[in-house]
């Protein structure tokens, strides 16, 4: 079984409520076909509804929750309803204080699975230029980036951690013996809290050109039986399952015969490939 469970249906065009359709998962649907991907899950930023926008301090953040999300879980609800191999789930971002917050805008909503990101650590991007890893030693930026990541995890508010090591996306890296260290406390504290985390082919198109995460990194995932999904982290039907084969290899290689399947939040794992 292959999946991809990290994309983004939101469009480009319309008012809001076209943003999300039915008729654009269809074509997410058939690019997964050409691509050999079984099934796909739909992971929307959750700072994109509007339900959010009293949680950001961040006005990067703010002032794009204007859709409703409602409109976005139609869509996929009706997705599911043609019959399409399709998941409902979200990008959700982890900062501490709004845990009881997220948990209840969250709690309404028929979830396959939730999402945790960690997009900014202390106010600064992480993805976006100039970001955390430019205006701090990148050494600090890198122990700061799995504090947060392993408290998103602890957080009980996430099934799958998305991008596991995205701060290394600029190719800037903490000395290899530091970041030896920051994988085993992070593959820790993943074991512990019981989460999944996300193998993706979504670095090798950023300029670190690379999978997240690292194969090390992952080694250490699966001598703790971590489970893991595969993704692209698409935003547009036409990237539904690129480079998802490299990252199905990179879970082989890494020691992984199984992927998660995800419904209703319950996971169980299906043979690889
Ligand atoms: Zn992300
Ligand atoms: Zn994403």
């Amino acid at each position: 079984m292959i999946v991809d469970y990290h994309m983004h249906l939101r469009g480009p065009h319309g008012g809001p409520p076209e943003r999300y359709s039915a008729d654009r998962a269809e074509e997410y649907v058939a690019q997964a076909n050409r691509a050999g991907v079984d099934e796909i899950g739909f992971s929307d930023h959750v700072y994109y509804f509007r339900q959010t926008l009293e949680l950001w301090e961040i006005r990067w953040m703010s002032e794009r929750s204007v859709d409703d999300l409602d409109d976005y879980v139609a869509a996929v609800v009706e997705a599911k309803e043609r019959g399409l191999p399709v998941k409902l789930g979200i990008e959700v971002d982890y900062f501490p204080g709004i845990e009881r917050e997220l948990a209840d805008l969250l709690e309404p909503y028929p979830w396959d699975y939730v999402l945790g990101s960690v997009h900014f650590v202390d106010g600064f991007p992480v993805d976006q230029e100039p970001g955390l890893v430019h205006r701090i030693p990148v050494g600090e930026a890198w122990r700061r980036y799995f504090t947060w990541l392993r408290n998103a995890a602890r957080s009980g508010l996430f099934d799958c951690l998305a991008h596991p090591d995205l701060i290394k996306i600029f190719g800037m890296r903490a000395p290899e013996e530091e970041t030896h260290y920051l994988h085993v406390e992070t593959a820790d504290a993943i074991e512990a809290a019981g989460v999944c985390v996300e193998v993706s082919a979504a670095g090798l198109h950023k300029p670190v050109g690379e999978l997240y995460p690292d194969r090390s990194f992952l080694e250490l995932c699966r001598e703790r039986d971590i489970p893991i999904t595969l993704a692209s982290d698409a935003h547009q039907p036409a990237h539904v399952g690129r480079d998802v084969a490299r990252a199905a290899e990179l879970a082989r290689n890494a020691g992984y015969g199984t992927v998660t399947v995800f419904d209703r939040r319950e996971r169980r794992q299906e043979p690889l490939g």
